[in-house]
């Protein structure tokens, strides 16, 4: 393990990039932690242990990639930018249980990691990441519709989307994101972090949040694909009605969007982020009944 380097003092950080020829890129959302306490809070709400695996999405110059290496048994980290390759080469030497895969996440096959944890003994795998802001909800959507056993993630996130993951019904910040996240996991604030402990700042005010996968979901659904189809239709035009809105995402006549929801005792009248979990299942369970 490389213990000279400090990854989390800005000035190490800085050096250790000038010493590769590394310049930030904006463009892949390349905010690099410089904050020690924030990498404590996220390596301690990782859990992991070292019968453990860790998917990292990021690992830009290896800060947090380190911690997880030193409490895994085996860690993989994805990264879309190849001329990181010198500066993990350097951060991350001694690692012997790190790879890394230099490819886009949104591109790579997680089935096949979830194969090399299970080939190298892994009990559990977190992901953990601070996540590139421009495709967070992508890469979410990415890991929640790959059918990978992940018991956790502990995801670094704009604030405001940290907001949405959270949000109770009844909120402007409650929509599609809100209830694929609290189907699947229950989620708690680890940590509010601010601009000043990333290099270089971003700008906005960030979170970090931790999911701990639900064993059984929170609500009874017959078709998990039905039931996103009337989420994403009751969120699509959030103006409209709940019928109406039903109606165009659904892509069936007003009359039957009235119909199933007097079936299932919920008001066309309202909009779709006043519904709890419980009333999108009871919607989309009568939807995929047969009459
Ligand atoms: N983990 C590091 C840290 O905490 O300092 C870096 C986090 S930085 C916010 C996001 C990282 O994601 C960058 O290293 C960036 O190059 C990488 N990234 C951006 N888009 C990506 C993608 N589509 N697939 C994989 N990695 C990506």
């Amino acid at each position: 393990m490389n213990d000279v380097l400090k990854l989390t003092s800005a000035r190490a950080l800085r050096d250790l990039m000038a010493r590769h020829g590394f310049q930030l890129k904006k463009q892949y959302g390349q905010n690099f932690l410089v904050d020690e306490r924030v990498l404590d809070a996220i390596a301690a709400a990782s859990g992991l242990t070292h019968s453990d695996g860790a998917l990292e999405i990021g690992p830009g110059a290896g800060v947090v990639t380190r911690r997880l290496a030193e409490r895994a048994k085996s860690v993989v980290a994805i990264e879309k930018d190849r001329s990181l390759a010198p500066v993990l080469a350097e951060s991350l030497k001694g690692c012997n249980n790190v790879e890394i895969v230099y490819d886009d996440v949104l591109e790579v096959d997680l089935a096949r990691i979830w194969k090399h944890f299970a080939e190298a003994g892994c009990e559990h795998v977190a992901v953990v990441a601070n996540l590139p802001y421009y495709i967070t909800t992508p890469i979410l959507f990415h890991l929640f519709d790959a059918g990978v056993d992940w018991a956790r993630m502990v995801v670094m996130v704009q604030r405001e989307v940290a907001q949405r993951m959270a949000a109770p019904p009844g909120g402007k910040t409650y929509g599609a994101l809100s209830v694929a996240v609290q189907y699947r996991a229950d989620v708690q604030t680890v940590a509010r972090v601010s601009p000043g402990s990333f290099l270089p700042p971003p700008d906005v005010e960030s979170a970090v949040l931790c999911l701990e996968r639900r064993l059984t979901t929170p609500v009874a659904v017959t078709d998990e694909a039905a039931f996103f189809r009337v989420v994403r239709a009751a969120f699509a035009t959030r103006r409209k009605t709940l019928a109406n809105a039903l109606s165009t995402g659904l892509g069936i006549p007003k009359e039957s969007a009235l119909t199933l929801l007097a079936r299932t005792g919920v008001d066309g009248g309202r909009r779709g982020e006043t519904l709890t979990l419980a009333e999108f299942a009871n919607i989309a369970n009568t939807l995929v009944q047969p009459s």
